[in-house]
């Protein structure tokens, strides 16, 4: 295929990314991280700047038919929050940029903006800006700042060979939640579900304590979905991985509704994005302070996997014992 025949679909969202990554240097002393972990990372001294934006696009993100513009507006700024946690970091201030149609309801604005506020203050975050246009659907587009103590901040590049492998909570509720809220025909649809779709949970406190007790070694938020997300820990820490299906954390509603959806019982948990849980490697020796952590915040903390050597690539230990090496199932934006 020559070079200008290729399309975006052709190369994915991630190797785009990789493309942008090799055009663009940075060329400032203070900049500790730029593409390639959750937030930009900027050191200011005894603290660093944690830098991250996001993009919500209607009818790619969201559709208005099964979206109330209050969850919508706390929904945005939750999935900003989660990349600071994911550092271990303390989000403060926010700029959030809108494109609207003409004929959107104001009352659509002041419930997204009720929303947002709400999120704002339970979390102590600040709306200090933004830019509002015109478009054809609704474009969300916000840009949080944070800060964290530079000694404590967990990358996605920290990873060891032989560390254990943890997910918070449970997954491919989110993922599951979406097919159910896509799907015309069923009418009682589970709220537990749907709710976490809708409203995600950042995990600010158990990243904090994660950083702060140096408990992890490497941390990233799931967004992409927990194979995605995985292997962009393995790229960054260049390590391998094995993770067991059979201990996936998976919550009831899950195990009763995952079989209308899809064949493979572990399907949507390993390849369903939007959980925004946390995934972090921590070596084998803080198992302990691991288990205190999860008690004490009430948060299951659940071992996925381990951490082989980079040439081991990613195995996947099906329930029963059989081994499948694994490409990439997670969510590509252009694929
Ligand atoms: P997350 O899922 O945590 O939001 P992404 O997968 O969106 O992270 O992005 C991965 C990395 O690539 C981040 O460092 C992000 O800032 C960077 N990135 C994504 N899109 C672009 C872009 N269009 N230009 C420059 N950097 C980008
Ligand atoms: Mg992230």
């Amino acid at each position: 295929m020559s070079i200008t025949k290729k399309t975006l679909q052709d190369i994915g969202e991630f190797g785009l990314i990789a493309k942008i990554r090799n055009w663009m240097a940075t060329s400032r002393p203070e900049v500790v991280r730029s593409i390639g972990d959750d937030v930009a990372v900027i050191d200011m001294g005894q603290k660093a700047l944690l830098l991250t934006t996001d993009i919500l696009i209607e009818d790619i993100h969201f559709e208005r038919s099964w979206t109330d513009p209050y969850r919508l507006g706390r929904k945005s700024l939750a999935v900003n929050i989660s990349d600071i946690a994911a550092m271990g970091g303390t989000p403060k201030y926010f700029l959030i940029s809108i494109g609207l149609p003409k004929r959107l309801p104001l009352s659509f604005t002041s419930l997204f903006y009720r929303g947002l506020k709400d999120e704002a203050r339970r979390f102590q975050v600040d709306l200090i800006g933004g830019d509002t246009s015109l478009s054809p659907k609704i474009i969300i587009n916000i840009c949080l700042i944070g800060e964290g103590k530079k000694g404590n901040i967990l990358f996605r590049n920290g990873a060891k060979v032989g560390d254990d492998l943890y997910a918070s909570g449970t997954l491919g509720d989110a993922a599951l939640g979406l097919k159910i809220l896509q799907d015309k025909g069923l009418r009682k649809k589970p709220k537990g579900l749907v709710n976490k779709h809708l409203s995600p949970t950042p995990r600010v406190e158990l990243g904090q304590a994660l950083a702060k007790k140096h408990i992890a070694s490497a941390m990233i938020d799931i967004s992409d979905g927990l194979l995605n997300d995985t292997n962009h820990i393995l790229e960054e820490s260049k390590v391998g991985a094995q993770l067991w299906e059979d201990r996936i954390p998976l919550s009831t509603l899950y195990r009763r509704w995952a079989q209308t959806y899809s064949k493979a019982p572990y399907q949507i948990a390993l390849s369903g994005g939007e959980d925004y849980e946390l995934l972090f490697t921590a070596s084998p020796q803080k198992r302990a302070k691991v288990s205190s952590l999860a008690r004490s915040l009430n948060i299951p903390l659940t071992r996925v996997g381990e951490i082989l050597p980079e040439k081991e690539g990613v195995h996947l230990i099906r329930k029963g014992g059989k081994e499948v090496k694994l490409p990439r199932l997670g969510f590509d934006h252009f694929r």
